[in-house]
């Protein structure tokens, strides 16, 4: 598969070793405030077209990281940059711009909508704010459009009805048509079809795959699903309690996954049924630890076969596997592979 990097095209989204504290309180007798790291010296790029899917358990960091892409929260260290400008240095024309191309997806399809407007209102906003040269007669041609895309038919009837008259994989179908009224062409979909049942999940990842394909939106693609992911994406970052312990091509990482949680995440029989905030089986009722300032080493050493002295006091650089595809363990049998110094994905 192709290497985006080596497109030439410049990135449409970036983020560069960003790091994200919180401030939490302790539940006890005396409440300490303490400082939870859910996210360390995160580096990757989206481009033009592409699908980068983002894969971890719950608690991993995967909506923190979306919700820093839509400017909700800022870094504690680090930047993203939105076609090669950050995001929290805008000015007023940028800022526009941004607000109108990045958009994002929600797991819960039936909080996205606002339950007192009809589907065509939702679509018609986006256009009369972003396209103002649309004529009234255009704008019903552009929507009914839409509406056939995102597979919302017959037209006719969709147009008026209210979001409590569509089903879940509906819901999501008219969202992502608002989005495409937008003329977003950069998506951050959170667990987009997690809440959906099982049945009509395809159906939404094909609507996506047709956004990228033929109309060259990109997407950031959040789930805790490998299997999703890889029919989904071109490339792939899993995530470990705020680390990215391995990223690369989907079918490299897939086939020849070499960090043990990777290896874990793919060995676990897929279970379409399990629901995301289940605790995967593998940590057999040792708490995951909390991350921190103060953390040092890699976050998987608890539950890792492999893990040396070293991996206590060391996060691993990440080493290149092959082209394109990086792992953070020191550990594994790539047969001369070289540390890296950037670690793009
Ligand atoms: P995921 O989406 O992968 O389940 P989250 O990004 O929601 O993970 O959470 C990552 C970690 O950050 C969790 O430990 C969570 O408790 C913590 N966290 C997320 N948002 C906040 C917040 N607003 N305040 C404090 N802690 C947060
Ligand atoms: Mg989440």
């Amino acid at each position: 598969m192709m290497d985006a990097e080596n497109t030439g095209k410049s990135p449409v989204f970036e983020a560069k070793s960003i790091t994200m504290d919180f401030k939490v309180s302790r539940r006890g007798i005396c409440k300490k405030r303490t400082t939870l790291r859910a996210l360390t010296d995160l580096s990757f790029a989206v481009y033009p077209g592409e699908s980068v899917a983002v894969v971890g358990e719950s608690g991993s960091g995967k909506s923190t990281l979306c919700r820093l892409a839509m400017r909700f929260y800022v870094p504690t260290a680090g930047h993203m940059d939105y076609c090669g400008k950050n995001i929290h240095r805008l000015d007023r024309q940028h800022l526009k711009a941004f607000r109108q191309k990045a958009q994002m997806i929600f797991q819960d399809p039936f909080s996205s909508l606002n339950p007192l407007h009809t589907v065509g209102y939702h679509l018609m906003r986006p256009l009369q704010l972003y396209q103002r040269d649309l004529t009234r007669e255009n704008m019903r041609d552009r929507i009914d459009e839409i509406l056939e895309l995102v597979g919302l038919t017959p037209v006719r009837d969709t147009y008026d009805k209210f979001p409590h008259q569509l089903s879940g994989g509906q819901k999501q179908r008219a969202f992502l048509g608002k989005v495409l009224a937008t003329g977003a062409d950069i998506i951050f979909a959170d667990e987009p079809t997690s809440m959906l049942d099982v049945s009509i999940r395809l159906g939404i990842l094909n609507l996506m795959g047709r956004m990228k394909t033929e109309l060259g939106k990109s997407f950031l693609y959040i789930t805790h699903d490998i299997a999703t992911a890889r029919y989904f994406s071109d490339r792939i970052i899993v995530l470990y309690n705020g680390h990215m312990v391995e990223w690369g091509d989907v079918e490299d990482v897939i086939q020849s996954p070499r960090h043990p949680y990777t290896r874990l995440l793919i060995s676990a029989a897929p279970d379409p049924e399990r629901r995301p905030d289940q605790e995967m089986a593998y940590t057999k009722g040792v708490e995951r630890t909390s991350w921190t300032p103060e953390s040092r080493g890699c976050p998987f050493v608890p539950f890792c076969g492999i893990a040396t002295p070293d991996c206590e006091s060391n996060l691993m650089p990440p080493r290149k596997v092959e082209d394109g595809h990086f792992v953070r363990c020191n550990n594994f049998d790539s047969g001369g592979s070289t540390p890296v110094g950037a670690h793009k994905v």
